[in-house]
């Protein structure tokens, strides 16, 4: 499995906007663009984690207070992952953003990592 850090900020907006929202990142395996809507994310800890790489939390710096089934960025935006594969080359992969509001009524989609399941 490979794990792409990637770290960028792809959204920035009011709720309405947060609920239309769309990105797009490149298939890490044949480079062909994928849409993924914010919308479809789920918190990472109702993802099958057992079904991730070990260590992807430490590979795309997440992190994992004691206690706590979730994971955060260092700005406290917390994970979200949704399931995805790639129409050209059917690669299995597992986008992991950062989701939360930052303001009262303003929301950052961070993409943190891609993963090649
Ligand atoms: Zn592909």
């Amino acid at each position: 499995m490979t794990i792409l850090a990637i770290n960028k900020r792809v959204f920035d907006g009011d709720e309405q906007s947060f609920y239309a929202f769309r990105s797009t990142f490149q298939c890490p395996s044949c480079g062909k663009e994928i849409v993924f809507c914010a919308d479809d994310m789920s918190p990472i800890e109702d993802v099958d984690l057992a079904s991730l790489p070990k260590g992807f939390e430490k590979k795309l710096n997440l992190r994992h207070r004691a206690g706590e089934t979730f994971f955060e960025n260092h700005k406290g935006l917390r994970s979200h992952a949704v399931q995805c594969s790639c129409n050209d080359c059917s690669a299995r992969l597992m986008v992991v953003a950062g989701i939360g509001e930052v303001q009262p009524s303003r929301f950052n989609v961070v993409v943190e990592g891609i993963i090649v399941l």
